[in-house]
């Protein structure tokens, strides 16, 4: 019985137009075409956009397969498919909501889907706001992370001192939590930082060995660093906001303090 070889590993990062990428514009372009053919509520109009989303969800199914049975696992893809899918479901769903309806249209007043429900989804694709950062090579340390991160805060907060301290990370082995020394008071200990003279900025740590062995890298010759923070807290810390629901409030005159 003959053996099909292994596909060959390619270092695809930079390839643009893949079958995989073109399959994730295909969803892209889809967005406008259902958003137009959704504004018709007629039944035919409905089972026509049915399926276009069908062959959308297939096509996003069928590109992640394709990219990585082929090793094609491309930087744009990455990007590019994620986007793909958001546009594609919540452009739906706002449609859906959208839709005319009333008696002369033999289209009942009751949303096919209920407004709550998209608030909600869109919602939590919002709410999830982070700044994540990570780096993998050959010979990356724990020294690579904390000037990484010594030049980030330096850059965002001024001359402050940076400490790591040990913590845990389910993805992360060594984990740390990253303060920053606390500019009201300079490290002597205020109110802000509760007497400590630090503030708490990010959580961070080395990849771990097993998240590498699970993408198919050696994690005898790879290590790498990683780092998050939700950027509401970064925003505390720099504009010296104590609380942080005021970021969704929507308070005009707040939101024109902190206007970037
Ligand atoms: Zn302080």
């Amino acid at each position: 019985m003959a053996v099909e070889p292994a596909p060959p590993v390619r270092n695809a990062a930079n390839l643009v137009w893949t079958t995989p990428n073109l399959l994730s514009l295909f969803r892209i372009l889809l967005v406008p075409v259902l958003v137009y053919i959704l504004r018709d509520p007629g039944r035919l109009a409905g089972a026509v956009a049915a399926i276009l989303f069908v062959v959308g969800s297939l096509s996003d199914y069928y590109d992640g397969y394709l990219a990585r049975k082929h090793g094609i696992v491309t930087t744009l893809g990455k990007f590019l498919d994620p986007l793909a899918d958001k546009l594609l479901v919540v452009s739906v769903l706002i449609m859906l909501v959208a839709m005319p309806c009333g008696t002369e249209l033999e289209v009942p007043c009751t949303p096919r889907v209920p407004a709550w429900l998209v608030v909600l989804i869109v919602g939590r694709e919002l709410a999830v706001t982070g700044l994540r950062g990570m780096a993998s090579s050959e010979g990356i340390t724990l020294g690579d992370l904390k000037g990484t991160l010594e030049a980030m805060m330096r850059e965002l907060f001024g001359d402050v001192r940076v400490r790591l301290r040990p913590s845990f990370f389910p993805y992360t082995e060594p984990s740390a939590e990253v303060d920053v020394s606390c500019r009201n008071c300079g490290g002597s200990g205020c109110g802000t930082c509760k007497q400590t003279g630090w503030l708490e900025i990010l959580g961070s740590g080395m990849v771990h060995p097993a998240v590498f062995e699970a993408v198919g890298y050696d994690p005898e010759k790879y290590t790498g660093f990683a780092f998050g923070v939700g950027i509401e807290r970064l925003a505390l810390r720099l504009y010296g906001i104590d609380d942080i629901r005021m970021f969704y409030e929507n308070d005009l005159r707040f939101l024109q303090q902190v206007a970037l």
